[in-house]
């Protein structure tokens, strides 16, 4: 039976407790396996809820779903090369972060939780608060003070009581933190639900392909919950004989804040904060990522490496990205842009590379608009 396992110490909990951290105050991750069977999938919702058997959810729990997943992979040219896309900027809060938040939420609902508390910097809050006004569970967000005012905007139209903290993100996370004691913490840092879900997207790329796996994914590095759960997705259909290979994860980071970038190329597991200067990938602006280590340990374990972009590469590839016609996050375009240096610098002929579209342009329509000089 799968349960919570203390990444410190081994120690193990039920998944019926209301918990987000060991007693030791350690990081929890989910002992799980595979449970879904390619043929019988097939005939199921066209969402990411066709795959519900591999998530460890009571069976009695009933899916906090908008019918979301599923998102298409595209072939877009990037770098002079096809590289298939997966449009998760089509998700119903505009980012891929509700892939994690349905399952979390779901999660949350079963066990009877009447409100949660989350931090974020703003596409997690959206995603949670989205689902905790479809489940008519109470939320309350805390956000930097300084975070982009259509996500607020966002997160309070659902309905989520918004508390500005000031200081770092960091005093952010501590203020939730201290909150979270005497409730359900919906952190997708902390929270291992929330990998359960975006491991989806591993799922949804190898049966695009015929359950097949690609040969390289490169994926945005923030706090990780692509990183993390792409993984582990990808690591349960290759123990089920699914897939021959976990593929490479390549990791960008914003050269601007890389926490990650120095450790891992020397060969180092632990690392520490940087102090970080603004870029216009915000999404990824992750000063002390909790679960850097891990992260580092994963993309490792695949043979994959972490490279990072600049802010007049993440520049360029924004603007190239919307004359193909996909409006997304300048964070997003760090990732593209990290395509290209993946496709320039290291890929081989023919390597089939897969990447993806995490964020909508509509949620920071402004911000773009000054990037690519628009006068209105
Ligand atoms: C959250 C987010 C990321 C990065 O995800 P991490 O989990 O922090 O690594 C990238 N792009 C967008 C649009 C996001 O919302």
């Amino acid at each position: 039976m799968a349960s919570f396992i203390c990444r410190d110490t081994g120690d193990s909990y039920p998944l019926t407790e209301i918990r987000w951290q060991s007693d030791s105050k350690g990081l929890l991750d989910i002992t799980s396996q595979l449970l879904f069977d390619p043929e019988r999938v097939r005939a199921l919702s066209p969402d990411l809820w066709r795959y519900r058997s591999s998530f460890p959810l009571d069976n009695k729990s009933i899916p906090v779903s908008f019918g979301e997943g599923m998102t298409p992979l595209k072939s877009v040219s990037i770098g002079g090369k096809d590289v298939l896309m997966k449009l998760d900027f089509l998700f119903p809060s505009g980012s891929y972060k509700d892939r994690g938040a349905s399952v979390m939420i779901t999660q949350a609902k079963a066990l009877g939780v009447k409100r949660v508390v989350q931090d974020s910097s703003g596409n997690a809050g959206c995603a949670v608060a989205m689902y905790c006004a479809l489940a008519g569970i109470e939320c309350e967000i805390f956000v930097p003070a300084d975070t982009s005012p259509s996500k607020l905007v966002q997160i309070a139209a659902y309905g989520a009581k918004l508390t500005l903290v000031p200081g770092s993100r960091e005093d952010t996370a501590a203020a939730a933190m201290k909150a979270a004691a005497q409730t359900f913490y919906a952190s997708h840092v902390w929270n291992p639900f929330f990998f359960q879900g975006t491991k989806t997207f591993a799922y949804e790329v190898c049966e695009q392909m015929g359950w097949k796996a690609p040969d390289s994914v490169v994926l945005p590095a923030g706090n990780g919950t692509l990183v993390l759960g792409v993984y582990i997705g990808f690591q349960e259909l290759k123990s089920a004989g699914i897939i021959s290979h976990v593929p490479k994860i390549i990791a960008i980071q914003a050269a601007n804040c890389a926490p990650l970038y120095a450790p891992f190329h020397n060969g180092k597991s632990d690392f520490s904060a940087v102090k970080g200067s603004p870029t216009y990938a915000e999404g990824i602006a992750i000063a002390f990522p909790q679960r850097g280590t891990q992260m580092m340990e994963y993309i490792r374990a695949t043979g994959g490496t972490i490279l990072r972009v600049e802010e007049n590469e993440i520049q360029q590839s924004l603007t190239d990205m919307c004359k193909k016609g996909y409006f997304i996050e300048p964070t997003s375009a760090a990732v593209v842009a990290g395509v290209e240096q993946y496709i320039r610098d290291h890929a081989q002929a023919g390597e089939k590379i897969v990447s993806v579209f995490t964020g909508h342009g509509l949620k920071s329509a402004q911000k773009i608009g000054k990037l690519l000089h628009i006068d209105t």
